[in-house]
């Protein structure tokens, strides 16, 4: 039995590379009631689903509890916008204080892969600089680790996503990617026409976690336009296609429709399991050595909350009492126009072309292209030359 804590293995050293073939299955391990588990993991979305994987190539008994369904997205999805409003987490969400603030139904992910299946896998580095904000720009915080403590984890998942972009990406620490740059859109041609003529470096292409070219069994990009809507196609990364089916392969049991309630403590303060909520609404419990909460900005702190018990009345994991605190969204600025030539702005994966040639001590001023708007954003941009 491997050691339940201690540091893992370098990604140098790696040998848990993902294979080529991913395929969805159904889930098929189920520990039973009485079986104590070494973890469990709350939330099989972007980081649950690689840490499910991780922890059972490394031989752990591990359990992930996901709020919403395990997609086949042959079966469950459409390339339409409406029709795919079941991927996100749509039960109402308010933010409290002095000025509350109701999200939108699509900032996070709900079902096996998480935000990951609607994200538009976008595949940036950070740039050196952004570990050093407060030093550099006075502001923010500086980061507890450097870019380069990352790079080597940023190297390993470009790789088993895999990511596709230019060659050279030539901003913050160049590099360049695994798979080959897409063709370029029409909505990125018509950005990177209007830089090159204004002397502004674009790259084109990526990196986007989006086949160019296939890899196992999964195709190539189609250029449809429909990966906010999950990609049916099963050319965009997500870790439902990607790690997730890895870890059932290595026996990780992955329940669907399981909504975590309650992380529960033994009398010694340690956790020994979770309750949670099953698709019949009846209550069950995980009996866990350690558990795991990768539910996201929002459900994260709510169940840490909704954990609260003797010597903790403010909930786990708060003794700081920071949790819930300092949520920071993420802001975008968009620009549209009309063009007098047919664009096709709906082709092609959302992100393909940009420029971060205004990115350093400005924070937020790089630029890049997105597309396809869909009609609910067309229309807030409706009148001509804008
Ligand atoms: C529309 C959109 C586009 C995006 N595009 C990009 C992009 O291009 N590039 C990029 O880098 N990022 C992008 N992001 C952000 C990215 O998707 C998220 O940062 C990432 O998915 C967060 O990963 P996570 O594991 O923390 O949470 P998630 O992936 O959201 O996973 C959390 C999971 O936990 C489950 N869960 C929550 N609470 C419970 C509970 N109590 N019990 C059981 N399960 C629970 C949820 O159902 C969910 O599946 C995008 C996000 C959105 C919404
Ligand atoms: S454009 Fe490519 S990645 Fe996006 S949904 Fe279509 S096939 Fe998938």
């Amino acid at each position: 039995m491997p050691p339940l804590f201690g540091p893992f293995r370098s990604p140098k050293d790696e040998k848990v590379h993902l294979g080529p073939m991913q395929k969805i299955g159904p889930p098929r391990r189920r520990f039973a009631d009485h079986e104590t588990v070494d973890y469990c993991i709350v939330g099989i979305g972007s980081a649950g689903g690689v840490l499910i994987q991780r922890l059972a190539r490394a031989g752990f008994k591990v359990v992930g509890l996901e709020a919403g369904p395990f997609w086949d997205s042959e079966r469950d999805w459409v390339s339409d916008e409406r029709g795919s409003h079941e991927l996100y987490w749509n039960d109402l969400r308010i933010i409290g204080g002095k000025d509350p603030l109701a999200l939108g139904a699509n900032n996070s992910g709900k079902g096996v892969g998480g935000g990951s299946v609607h994200w538009a896998a976008f595949t940036p580095r950070f740039h050196p600089s952004d570990f050093r904000v407060y030093t550099q720009d006075g502001v923010g915080a500086d980061w507890p680790m450097s870019y380069w403590d990352l790079k080597p984890y940023y190297e390993l998942l470009e790789r088993e996503m895999p990511v596709a972009g230019p060659a050279w990406f030539p901003w913050g620490d160049p590099h360049g990617h695994p798979y080959g740059p897409h063709p370029l859109g029409g909505i990125g041609d018509v950005l990177v026409r209007g830089c090159t003529r204004l002397g502004i470096r674009t790259v084109a292409g990526g990196p986007v976690a989006i086949l160019s070219a296939s890899h196992g069994n999964r195709p190539h990009c189609i250029y449809r336009g429909f990966c906010l809507q999950g990609c049916k196609v099963g050319a965009k990364a997500s870790t439902l296609i990607t790690h997730v089916p890895d870890a059932l392969a290595h026996g990780a049991d992955v329940r669907a429709h399981s909504m975590a309630s309650r992380i529960t403590l033994r009398a010694d303060g340690r956790v020994n399991g979770v309750e949670y909520i099953d698709r019949e609404g009846r209550q069950q419990f995980v009996r866990a050595r350690a558990v795991i909460v990768a539910g996201y900005a929002i459900e994260t702190p709510r169940l840490l909350f909704n954990s609260a018990c003797p010597g903790h009345w403010q909930g786990l994991a708060n003794s700081s009492g920071t949790l819930g605190r300092y949520l920071m969204a993420q802001a975008g600025n968009v620009v549209a126009g009309w063009f007098p030539e047919l664009i096709r702005m709906y082709k092609s994966p959302p992100a393909h072309a940009l420029s971060e040639d205004f990115y350093e001590t400005d924070p937020g001023a790089d630029l890049r292209e997105a597309s396809p708007f869909k009609r609910f954003h067309l229309s807030r941009f409706h009148s001509p030359g804008i």
